[in-house]
């Protein structure tokens, strides 16, 4: 039996994003659990959720286990140096408590930037490293995601990530950390470590595992793990974060130097000579309406546009209405759109009552490019206090708190209104005022590419839309300050000087 700390801190920073992320921003999230010390962490990952999870489920009863500190807060901007300092310092000082610990599991995504520290989980890493001492192995789950850094390679010893984009294995990714940490804790920490940075990044829009060349990737990856190997990591990157070695990588930690090497080359080459493959088409506003509504003339199921930059998934606003504008513009019939992040909106319409018409600048607050409120007369459908709970496979039951929230319509256009931001990558977003998706003709929902996990199954055909919003989907629009040069902004694009 060994004695295991545990911990999770987790965000996906836009750096190109207005507001900063702080620590009430973890204390207190719309739709997480915010702070776990300690037992807390054992209750609320008991059955499910995330990577914890599955690692505390295949570990259980076979180690002892010390759990520290867990928390995640909805991507957004740079996270400010007093809570990556409170957080990643409290984790610290529990570690140290803890001690002597044969082995840390951490819970990580990947993508964190805080206003010091650009590679925000390898910082992390090198200071739990110093804690525990250069025995100790380290093993770590990250997000799809994930921009992996040398620094992360170099502290851990192995690194599980996500294999799907909806994720819906984090679950199985803990379990994957736990088999790791089994072997790691028999043969000790590894000797052969790589890395490779692929020559471009990759747009959020081109990264789905559900769809090629994405799926035969993952796939290839998950089967060249070999014997002397702990973990083999291809992970697709996140392009808004602001750090020198932003972009897909390949990882891997094995027992020998030449198989750690010999697995990266394998896979990095198989991705670039991908490189032409990764490709969908981006509509704008007016043109993306126009399909759907063409598509659903003749469809059985509602057509599925994604709203992609203003995810809130990825640091978006969620208050951006360029495609609310198209869809009144062109007379959309039997539509939806959502979920649009307005609390004056839903304050109005809970103060107006069922039934009411207000005159509302809904939205479009956002301090961004081309983004403005839409000014119209909006009826009040139905208002709520936005708690629920999901039902689709990413998010796994989670309870949300969006805070109040109202359901209006405009003409024939059903809006999704809520207080707090949330990523619309589950039915129950829209499902929780009582609309019967199913019924309806066309969807457009803030997110990129999560939602197609549990739409899917009603949506006749899905495609992105580009509607002015905080989350671009060309990195190429980017004001990267530390993107190192030569990468290419996106497959065969331009190349940064
Ligand atoms: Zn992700």
């Amino acid at each position: 039996m060994a004695r295991i700390a545990i911990a999770g801190f987790m965000h996906e920073t836009n750096c190109f994003v207005p507001d900063a992320t702080d620590f009430e921003n973890f204390a207190n999230p719309s739709d997480r659990p915010g702070i776990l010390r300690g037992e807390r962490i054992l209750e609320e990952f008991a059955d499910r959720g995330a990577s914890t999870a599955g690692f505390l489920n295949s570990s259980d009863g076979n180690h002892e286990i010390a759990p520290l500190l867990w928390t995640s807060t909805t991507p957004g901007g740079y996270v400010t140096n007093g809570a990556y300092e409170r957080i990643a310092g409290e984790i610290i000082a529990l570690l140290s408590e803890a001690l002597p610990v044969d082995a840390v599991y951490l819970d990580l995504h990947g993508a964190m930037v805080s206003e010091d520290f650009e590679d925000g989980e390898g910082e992390l890493l090198r200071r739990v490293r110093a804690v525990i001492g250069e025995d100790a192995p380290i093993a770590i789950s990250l997000d799809y995601h994930a921009n992996v850094t040398e620094q992360m390679v170099r502290h851990a010893d192995a690194i599980l990530p996500y294999w799907t984009y909806p994720h819906v294995d984090q679950f199985e990714t803990g379990k994957r950390a736990a088999e790791a940490m089994k072997r790691l804790l028999i043969d000790g920490r590894p000797q052969g470590r790589a890395l490779r940075h692929l020559p471009f990044l990759l747009p959020l829009n081109f990264q789905c595992t559900l769809v090629e060349p994405s799926k035969s990737i993952v796939e290839a990856a998950a089967a060249r793990l070999s014997e002397d190997m702990l973990s083999l990591a291809y992970l697709a990157g996140f392009p808004p974060g602001d750090l020198r070695e932003c972009g897909p990588t390949v990882s891997a930690h094995a027992y020998t130097q030449e198989e750690a090497d010999a697995a990266v080359a394998e896979i990095a080459q198989m991705v670039a000579l991908k490189e032409a493959e990764f490709a969908e088409p981006l509509l704008a506003p007016d043109d993306a309406v126009k399909k759907a509504m063409r598509i659903a003339a003749s469809a059985s199921k509602p057509i599925v546009v994604a709203d992609t930059q203003d995810n809130p998934g990825c640091g978006g606003t969620a208050d951006t209405v360029g495609m609310l504008e198209a869809l009144v513009m062109n007379d959309a019939q039997n539509a939806i759109f959502g979920v649009v992040r307005d609390p004056a909106a839903a304050a109005a319409a809970h103060e107006a009552g069922v039934g009411a018409e207000l005159e509302l600048d809904l939205g479009g607050m956002a301090d961004l490019d081309g983004v403005v409120p839409y000014r119209g007369r909006f009826k009040v459908e139905v208002v709520n206090d936005g708690k629920y709970q999901t039902t689709g496979p990413v998010a796994q039951g989670k309870r949300h708190d969006v805070g109040p929230s109202t359901l209006l319509s405009i003409g024939e256009v059903k809006v999704a209104v809520s207080t707090h931001r949330v990523q619309a990558h589950d039915r129950s977003v829209f499902e929780h005022f009582g609309v019967v998706l199913q019924d309806l003709d066309i969807i457009v929902l803030k997110s990129t590419a999560h939602y197609r996990a549990h739409f899917d199954p009603i949506t006749e055909t899905t495609f992105a839309a580009i509607a002015p919003g905080g989350h671009g989907a060309n990195p190429v629009d980017f004001p990267y300050g530390k993107l190192r040069a030569g990468v290419r902004y996106y497959p065969l694009g331009p190349v940064r000087d």
